[in-house]
């Protein structure tokens, strides 16, 4: 399960620690609140099961879907064999699937969630649809550009910016990778 951590303001009146350990008001801290997004995990099964429909065709096991307003208008997962498109990544083909459904090549204020950190032409895709927040799984050590190489998301030079979550499901989203590829050298 993943969590999102989030920093708000310090409510020292409503803080239980405060009152437990008698803290002074004039200590006034940022603190880090842990929610749990039923919504975001919910959303992630979704491109989980694009990701396993991926596996069982040979394609390398990434899974996504594109959600505007609570509802997936376009699912994707991994087609670069079958394709022979090495620009058929998941991201790319739920980025596609939602413009079109939207009938709009922006697709402002929707949310893309993808099973694996996505690379820096998924980070490129997601801006220029004027994607409002990423939600992925497991990070990519080799290619992820989210948050582990790179930041592209989060350049403020860049004239677009999309939020960040980082995590949702990670245990799963990463074992259907390692799995697949165990299966290919055994
Ligand atoms: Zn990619």
């Amino acid at each position: 399960m993943g969590t999102r951590i989030s920093t708000r303001s310090h409510d020292h009146e409503a803080c239980i620690a405060c009152v437990a350990e008698h803290r002074p008001p004039a200590h006034d801290q940022a603190v880090r609140v842990e929610t749990v997004d039923a919504e975001d995990a919910r959303h992630m099964d979704v491109a989980l099961e694009e990701a396993r429909r991926a596996a069982a065709l040979d394609e390398v096991p990434v899974g996504a879907v594109v959600v505007l307003d609570g509802r997936v208008i376009g699912r994707g997962r991994n087609r670069m064999i079958a394709d022979s498109d090495p620009t058929a990544h998941a991201e790319v083909v739920a980025i596609r699937a939602a413009a079109e459904a939207a009938g709009n090549y922006r697709l402002t204020g929707a949310a893309l969630y993808t099973t694996i950190e996505p690379c820096a032409m998924c980070c490129g895709a997601a801006l220029h649809a004027r994607i409002g927040r990423l939600v992925y799984g497991a990070a990519d050590p080799k290619t992820g550009a989210a948050r582990t190489l790179y930041r592209l998301l989060e350049d403020a030079r860049l004239n677009h910016q999309v939020e960040v979550v980082a995590g949702v499901r990670s245990d799963e989203c990463g074992a259907l990778l390692s799995e697949f590829f165990h299966k290919k050298r055994s």
